[in-house]
């Protein structure tokens, strides 16, 4: 049976870390970080997302804000806000959570942000800083937890083969290029599968590094693992559940009772990824505090 990653007592353990250095900060008569999160409308998994961030930011010292907005919001009003908040010297990062109601382009409302301030790391300027491995900008924070997670437990990544399963630009691309980076968490061979990859199961029994970012439930299967592998579920799909009180459940796109057969370590959900994506958030407002 695998061994758990277990991302809940990570995060508290880097949390603690940042816990420290915002004490520190205070000490010295500085002002604390302060993370500025948009919320628009009421869907309730961004509800709970956006409570999950303000919570950790309260347990980390820093000043956590919610602006919330009616879905009715027009784009111009909100991007007027997203420009006071950049200019705005006491905030240090500015997250909008996705998705925007339809009307309101989300791109034009992720490219607003200052670069500086994107802690999200989703703006033109830190994605392509990430793609030529300049680490002066801000890398998404579900891929830079996941790299978090990796050195905790110590995992080898040079000269291994990590297949990511899933593309976007907020988690499978960003984290293919982690993999593949001269770095500490990074020197892979990465092999970045989609829809269109036709011989999925066959590259994935030839991974050592199998990160999963789809969004449909249990797909990854034990048979698709080669035995020792490293398996990253990031996979958080709402299912009803009506026996819980919640009326939901978190899934992940790992089948996790057949894959933890086979691989060597493997991240549960909840309780993997998640937590390790605020404590990404974390990092990257105290650096962005830090360069202020
Ligand atoms: P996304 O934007 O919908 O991207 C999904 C990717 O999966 C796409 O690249 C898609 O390929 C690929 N895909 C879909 N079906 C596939 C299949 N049958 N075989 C191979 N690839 C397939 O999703 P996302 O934003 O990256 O999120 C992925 C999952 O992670 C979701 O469950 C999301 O809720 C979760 N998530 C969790 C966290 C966390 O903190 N734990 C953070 C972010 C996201 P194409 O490009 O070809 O369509």
């Amino acid at each position: 049976m695998a061994e758990i990653l277990d991302g809940k007592a990570v995060s508290q353990h880097f949390k603690d870390q940042i816990k420290a250095e915002v004490e520190a900060m205070i000490a010295l008569g500085k002002r604390a970080p302060h993370l500025v999160a948009i919320l628009v409308g009421n869907d309730g998994g961004s509800q709970t997302y956006v409570a999950a961030k303000e919570k950790a930011c309260h347990e980390v010292g820093f000043t956590g804000t919610v602006l919330r907005y009616p879905d009715t919001i027009s784009q111009e009003e909100l991007l007027k806000k997203v420009h006071e908040i950049n200019e705005d010297s006491e905030i240090d990062g500015l997250i909008v959570q996705l998705p925007l109601p339809k009307h309101i382009d989300e791109n034009a409302v992720t490219q607003a942000i200052k670069p500086e301030k994107d802690v999200d790391g989703f703006h033109d300027i830190n994605m392509g800083k990430l793609a030529k491995g300049d680490t002066t900008g801000y890398t998404s924070a579900t891929p830079l937890g996941i790299t978090m997670l990796l050195k905790y437990y110590g995992i080898k990544t040079s000269g291994k083969h990590a297949v990511v399963i899933g593309r976007s630009n907020i988690v499978g691309r960003p984290m293919s290029i982690l993999l593949s980076d001269s770095s500490e968490t990074g020197n892979c061979t990465v092999t970045l599968c989609h829809s269109r990859t036709s011989n999925l199961k066959e590259l994935c029994l030839q991974a050592d590094i199998v990160v999963a970012a789809i969004g449909r439930p249990g797909f990854v299967k034990g048979d698709m693992i080669k035995p020792g592998a490293v398996v990253i579920d990031v996979g958080t799909t709402r299912l009803d559940n009506a026996s819980k009180k919640a009326g939901w459940r978190l899934a992940g796109d790992v089948d996790f009772a057949s894959a933890s057969e086979n691989a060597s370590m493997i991240t549960p959900v909840p309780g993997g990824v998640g937590p390790m994506t605020i404590t990404g958030l974390m990092f990257n407002t105290l650096k962005s505090r830090k360069l202020r």
